[in-house]
């Protein structure tokens, strides 16, 4: 007889579990809130057209490529990507650009236009060092269900030899960023990807500079947006025998003499199962959102310990004044009161630096003439359970935001109903238990990695895949982390 698995949640850790342990012969039932997989990685109606209203960087490939090829299929014939020749593109309110590519070469010669050679050595330099730290994480902490940091230090020592202290954790990455640029620019610039992860530069170790070294390695465009990869990663789990069902929000996860074995949903259907997976945000077990069998299945997050949260608007506009790229950033003044504003006054500064990803442009390419879809984001905190954004008070931070984007020289132009907002009590609605972060917990503090739960909780027969556990969030992070519990799984019931 099949082992069977419940996979509560169709987000990128729940869809790779139910490919892997489909693929591995495991009966697989999907239960998810949605009509459609993917979660995060979703695409909003604005009038006539779809906008990804999620995540927008393609990164880590070979996840995907590994994921499809242990399920016997290839990738590259069933999501069709565009690779982005330029990482993105960067503004300021003074008026400088600078652009970034994938070649390390072109990308100092760009900094040294833009800044001097001392910095562009500073680049190679931090490109050297990403690297190298990308090369003892992604084996020794990525890939394991269970990392601890004895083990990673003496591997670190071990392969990375005194280098390997050079970029070592207690140290925050804006701190290690100013060893590398003295361009304040750079440092904002560097100490963006800190937000990746949900944290702030200020906060977050050095180690997390691997961010920059991954995107280095390759950012893609996915053709029709990345709910495709989610489609593509559910067909695949349903090609295996894997059961998706769709509007069916789980209630409540049952335990039997402390051991998980099934699940009721909201109609008030009980299933059981020999596993259950939990895809959604750790939070929502210790919350008690899936009832009290599982409450102490894993460890409460403080409010404080979140990740960022963010207002976003899907947009359907005409620009002028700026050529957009794919990726945008457009970088406001002082980055440093920005993250102090979010984490300690727990607000939004007023001069927000704005991502912008126009959907519709990739390597010089514009695919429509007139209006185009464009997705805006600025950080905010994660605390979408104190209180909803008002709409005046929503309606003032999107003016700060188009006014940072017009000082850098980007005009927007665009009909109210052609901007869908959301704010951070909508993201906790949307993912119960998250307060409205997008990343689980903030990576602060030398051992913060450690501390996300891993694939296993302290109840018999659940397991975690998402975003909030080991060993991340972003989309390839968390198709992992189902990878990883879908093996653990595989590994208990041996
Ligand atoms: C605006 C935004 C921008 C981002 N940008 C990027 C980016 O550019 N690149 C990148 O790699 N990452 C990005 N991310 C992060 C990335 O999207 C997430 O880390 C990743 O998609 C999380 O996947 P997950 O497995 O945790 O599942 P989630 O996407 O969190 O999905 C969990 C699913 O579980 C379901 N669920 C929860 N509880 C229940 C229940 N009780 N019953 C049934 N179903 C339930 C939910 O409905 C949801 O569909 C971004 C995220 C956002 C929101």
């Amino acid at each position: 007889m099949p082992k069977r698995a419940i996979i509560v949640g169709a987000g990128a850790g729940g869809l790779s579990a139910a490919v892997d342990l489909a693929a591995a012969g495991w009966e697989v039932d999907v239960f998810e809130t949605n009509a459609e997989p993917g979660g995060k990685m979703h695409q909003r109606r604005v009038g006539e057209v779809g906008i990804d209203g999620g995540p927008t960087v393609f990164t880590m490939h070979w996840v995907f490529d590994e994921l499809f090829k242990r399920a016997g299929a290839v990738f590259d014939n069933r999501v069709r990507l565009t690779e982005s020749r330029r990482l993105a593109r960067h503004a300021w309110t003074d008026g400088s650009h600078l652009d970034l590519f994938h070649d390390i070469d072109q990308s100092a010669q760009a900094i040294a236009d833009f800044s001097d050679e001392r910095n562009a050595q500073g680049y190679r330099r931090f490109c050297d060092d990403g690297e190298l730290v990308h090369n003892l994480l992604r084996d020794n902490f990525m890939a394991t269900s269970q990392p601890s940091p004895i083990r990673l230090g003496y591997r670190l020592l071990r392969d990375g030899g005194l280098r390997s202290l050079a970029v070592a954790p207690h140290r925050s990455l804006w701190n290690a960023l100013g060893n590398y640029f003295s361009d304040p620019r750079l440092r904002q610039l560097y100490g963006r990807y800190a937000t990746y992860v949900g944290s702030s530069p200020l906060s977050t170790p050095s180690t997390l500079m691997l961010i920059a070294h991954v995107e280095r390695q390759g950012v893609w465009c996915v053709d029709g947006g990345m709910r495709a990869l989610a489609h593509a990663m559910a067909d695949l789990a349903t090609e295996h025998g894997a059961r998706f069902h769709f509007e069916s929000p789980v209630r409540k996860i049952n335990c039997t003499n402390g051991r998980a074995t099934g699940i009721t949903l909201s109609s008030g259907k009980s299933v059981s199962a020999d596993a259950i997976i939990f895809n959604g945000d750790a939070a929502a077990l210790s919350n008690g959102l899936l009832g009290d069998d599982v409450l102490k299945s894993t460890r409460i997050r403080e409010r404080q310990a979140r990740g960022l949260s963010a207002i976003t608007w899907c947009i359907n506009a005409t620009t002028s004044g700026f050529e957009l790229d794919h990726h945008n950033v457009f970088f406001a003044s002082d980055y440093e009161r920005e993250f102090t504003t979010i984490f300690k006054s727990r607000s939004v500064c007023n001069e927000p630096t704005v991502y912008v990803c126009a959907q519709d442009r990739v390597n010089n390419m514009h695919i429509t003439d007139g209006k185009e879809r464009l997705l805006l984001l600025i950080n905010a905190p994660a605390d979408g359970d104190h209180g909803a954004w008002t709409r005046p008070k929503l309606e003032q931070q999107r003016r700060s935001a188009l006014s940072v984007l017009t000082r850098c020289g980007l005009n927007l132009d665009f009909a109210e109903e052609d901007c869908v907002t959301t704010s951070p009590d909508n993201w906790h609605q949307r993912f119960p238990g998250s307060g409205g972060s997008l990343y689980g917990a903030a990576s602060h503090g030398m051992f913060s990695s450690f501390s996300r739960p891993s694939s296993g909780t302290r109840i018999k027969g659940l397991y975690l895949a998402g975003g909030s556990a080991h060993p991340g969030p972003g989309v390839p992070m968390a198709t992992l982390s189902g990878s990883i519990a879908a093996r653990h799984i595989q590994h208990d019931a041996a």
